[in-house]
This record gives structure tokens, sequence and C-alpha cells, in this order.
């Protein structure tokens, strides 16, 4: 692939080899992000990129649609087997425009919606003030609690008793823990708002059984398609038949113009390698390793918000260790280790240099890694931590890391 884009642009095909090296060398444990196979990205570098699709299967306003009407049709079908669903919608661009869309099936504009905010694990589309969800509609937020820093179900009830949201948002960005949807489903019926329930992070997680799912209990489910899915960057939407017309009108033609069709059949190969079996112990290993990586970094004096994971994440908190998550960052940045700086529920420190950081298995898993690994992330974490200041000790670190890194060749990624 790199070949054809270097006889044209040598520069941009450096760059692509200089990521693959980077992806290839280096432990990726930011919790979104992961690998996708060969099959995945051939898909999306493939012809369908030069189809305009516009409307749905049967109903589309250009002509040629023969191939592509059979490719949404199979994206559709296996993610309505894949998650019990009735109708999917598998247009939306991204995770972000899959939430747009629901908002704009769903509510006008200056309707109350509820979420969870931003600083206790929401994503920012889930009514955050900087968002359009935030800025469109009169948001409301709600939290963890202080003490378990756990989803404050009572509040929810409360605060959606007191606002009679239109929509109640349940979803996460940065929550090691199980979601009750179902909980979040008895409480919109109380008030009879609807529910969008935004599986972005643990789709991958729901479709292997090892999250309960939410489709039984929502309105909408949205996702990306590119997270524990490991799909190509994407979203889609899952919903109820009667939701089925609202939600495409809303993207499209009320969101979107054409659809991206290769994404579309990278999303159907996705979700195929996302039936198997195999999909599904990958899926089981990938909370036995945060499991195994929380044990580590609390046996190292780590703080784990909430205690623990259920999920693909780990939120650390550095304070017992008097160390904060922007230069830890980028400590583990320099020893091969990359990961994002993160709040901490009712952080002291300011967002932009708060006291925890964030860190997920599903890249990391990706590569075969296992519980030994996790243990041995777990040590350097520790030793990059002590050791913020000196270089040496840092690359020393990059350069074990680079070792084993070798030994678990990672998925779709040419051996450099
Ligand atoms: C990642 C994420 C999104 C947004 O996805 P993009 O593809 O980055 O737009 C939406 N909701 C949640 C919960 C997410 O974690």
């Amino acid at each position: 692939m790199v070949e054809a884009i270097r006889s044209v642009d040598p520069e941009v095909a450096a760059l692509i080899e200089a990521e693959e090296r980077r992806q290839a060398n280096t432990i990726r444990l930011i919790a979104s992000e992961n690998y996708a196979s060969s099959a995945v990205l051939s898909a999306t570098g493939s012809v369908l990129t030069n189809k305009y699709s516009e409307g749905y299967t049967n109903k589309r306003y250009y002509q040629g649609q023969e191939v592509v009407d059979q490719i949404e049709r199979l994206a559709i079908d296996r993610a309505c087997d894949l998650f019990g669903a009735e109708h999917a919608n598998v247009q939306p661009y991204s995770g972000s425009p899959a939430n747009l869309a629901v908002y704009y099936a769903f509510c006008e504009p200056g309707d109350t919606v509820l979420g969870l905010g931003l600083p206790h694990g929401g994503h920012l589309t889930h009514g955050w003030k900087v968002n359009f969800s935030g800025r469109f509609y009169n948001a409301v937020q709600y939290s963890v609690r202080p003490d378990t820093e756990l989803i404050d179900y009572d509040e929810v009830r409360a605060l959606a008793l007191e606002h009679r949201p239109k929509l109640i948002v349940a979803g996460i960005t940065a929550y090691p823990r199980v979601v009750d949807f179902a909980a979040f489903a008895e409480i919109a019926r109380e008030v009879g708002a609807k529910l969008l329930c935004d599986i972005a992070h643990i789709s991958g997680l729901v479709a292997a059984g090892v999250h309960p799912s939410p489709v039984p209990h929502a309105d909408a489910v949205s996702s990306t398609t590119h997270k524990t899915l490991r799909g190509p960057r994407g979203g889609m939407i899952l919903c109820r038949k009667e939701h089925a017309k609202a939600i495409n009108r809303a993207v499209f033609p009320a969101l979107q113009g054409g659809p991206h069709n290769h994404t579309t059949a990278a999303l159907a190969v996705a979700l195929k390698e996302a039936s198997t079996e195999q999909f599904k112990q990958y899926a089981q290993q990938v909370v036995t390793n945060s499991k195994v990586l929380c044990e580590g970094l609390q046996e190292a004096g780590f703080r784990l918000v909430t205690g623990g994971s259920d999920n693909h994440m780990c939120v650390v908190d550095l304070t017992p260790r008097g160390v904060f998550g922007k230069p830890v960052a980028r400590a583990l940045e320099k020893a091969g280790i990359v990961c994002n700086y993160n709040t901490i529920p009712y952080d002291p420190r300011k967002p932009f240099d708060p006291s925890g950081i964030r860190l997920g298995t599903p890249s990391v898993t990706s590569r075969g890694m296992k519980e030994g690994e996790m243990r041995q992330i777990a040590s350097w974490i520790d030793r990059a931590a002590s050791n913020m200041d000196d270089e040496a000790a840092l690359a020393t670190i990059a350069g074990e890391v680079a070792e084993m890194c070798a030994q678990f060749p990672a998925p779709g990624l040419p051996q450099h």
C-alpha cells in the first residue's frame, strides 16, 4: 500500500511508515484506540471511497448502487444480529455525529437533556458547555458519588424528576465500571424521557457479552466503530423499529450527505470479526488485562478511581505518589508507553494539568499480551513515575518496551 503512495508522495509515505513504527514499537494504552485488522484496513482503503450514495438501500439519489446497496445491507444485518437490535443506521461519520443525530431525532433546540458531566467521565457530546450538546440544548449534568466514585443513580433520578428531560444520555468515556443501563431505563420511563445509551467505548465488550447490553433498555444506542469494536473510524446507531424513520432522517438528509461507503464495507468486515469466538476471548482478555494492570498499579502505590476496573480502562489517581497527570504522561511517552492525562472525579487540579492518567487495554490485548505483560507494564509505569526527569532511565525503559513489543506483532501493521 505504502509503495503506491511513495511513487506519488514520498513525504507522506515516509510519515505513514514512521507512524507504523511508532504503533509497532510502543505500548499503546489510550483507552479509545485499538489496532484494526489488515482486512478492515484494506476495506477502508478500497475503491468504495469513489462512490456517492446519498440515501439508503434501494432509495438512493444516484444510480450505480447495485454493489453499495449490498454492502450497506450486510453491515446493517450484521450489526442487528450481533447486538440483537431491530434497526441499525451505519452511516454516521463518527461517534459525535451519531450522538448529534440522536439529539436531532428526539429533541428540539432548547429541550432539556440529562447526561454525565465531562469531569465525571462523560463525553463532550453528553451536554458539555463547549459542545453543540451544551449550546443548543438545556443540558443538565449528573455526576459520580464523591465517596464511591460510581454513577449516582439517586442523583440521576432526582435531577430527572426535577428537570423532566426529553432525553437522558447514559454512557462513559472515562469510567472504569459497568454502567447499569436497566436503572437508567427505569428512570427514563418514570419521567417520560427517551433514553440514549452511548456505548462508543464499550461496544466491543457489549458485542462479546462481557458488558451488559443496553439494547433491550434504550430507545437508541450510539457507538463509535473504532474503539473496542476494532473496526474503521466511524459511527452507528441502533434503535427500535418505531424510531427507525426519525433516526434515518436525522442522519440523512438532516446532518450528513453521502455515506462513506469504504467505511461501511470495513465496518461490515469488523462486525463479522466481532461475531467470532476468537473475538469473545479477546474481549474477555481485555477485561482481565485491565484488572491485572490495576492490581499492579495499586501494589506500586497508585490509587485507582473506584478501586479498580470492570471494563477495558483504568483511571489512575497519581496523588499518593506525589506526581501529576501531564508530566507523568510525558515521561511515559519517553519510556515508550502512550496514554493520556485525565481528571479524576472532584479533581482539585485544572483539566489541562490534572491529577490522573487514563489507561486502556484494547490495543495491547489485540497484540496478544496477557496477565504477565500487564504486570510488566505496571512495573514500567512505576519506574517511569519515579524517574520522570532521568532521560537515560526513561530511554532504558523505552528499549525494554520495544523489545517486548517485538514479541507481540500488532494486527494490521507490517513488521519493520
Ligand atoms: C469516543 C466517544 C464519542 C465520540 O466519538 P468520535 O468518533 O471521537 O466522534 C462519543 N461518545 C463517547 C462516550 C465516546 O467515548
